[in-house]
């Protein structure tokens, strides 16, 4: 089923940061949804474990459909470094559901090192009924480009928020076809 899976040897101490993080994240998540945020949390912390930025989906509250959740983080980490290319940072994204295909790209351009994932996005769809659109093999492509990725971490509680959304009421936006 939702088993941790990765496009490395998976590490003991990388996986048990990222439990925690992503855990931490989808605890804070119910307050963002409250403050009209999209379900969705991010987070990119350094190499010494520091937290450089943190942002929710703002799609809804800000008008503007590539406002997801690790679109905005990448966008402030690179404000607060003051730099469009994070490379030689070796920063690593924790989120709390799988990139979607725009954010895979964000990803890619970013220079971000590592991504670490919750809720794949399979689920996300059959939960919600948001299109996270349709992705090459890339766990493989970000091993090409030298990014590790790690996916399914902690999914019952991503899970669990993610239904919680959805019977809020709150808006599943998509656009009409
Ligand atoms: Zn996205």
């Amino acid at each position: 089923m939702n088993t941790v899976i990765a496009n490395e040897e998976i590490n003991p101490q990388k996986l048990q940061r990222a439990r925690e993080i992503i855990l931490h994240l989808q605890k804070q998540m119910p307050d963002y949804i409250a403050k009209g945020h999209g379900p969705f949390l991010a987070a990119i912390y350094d190499e010494k474990g520091n937290l450089i930025a943190q942002e929710a989906n703002s799609v809804v509250s800000e008008n503007c459909s590539h406002n997801h959740a690790e679109m905005n983080t990448i966008k402030a980490a690179e404000k607060k470094l003051n730099t469009y290319d994070l490379s030689s940072y070796n920063l690593s994204l924790y989120v709390t559901s799988e990139p979607c295909m725009m954010c895979l790209g964000g990803i890619m351009w970013s220079g971000i090192k590592a991504v670490y994932y919750g809720v794949p996005s399979q689920r996300v769809e059959e939960i919600t009924g948001f299109d996270e659109g349709f992705k090459p093999d890339w766990f493989n492509e970000f091993k090409k480009r030298g990014i590790t990725a790690y996916g399914n971490i902690e999914v019952k509680a991503g899970e669990q928020v993610l239904k919680e959304y959805v019977s809020g009421g709150h808006t599943v936006y998509r656009p009409e076809r």
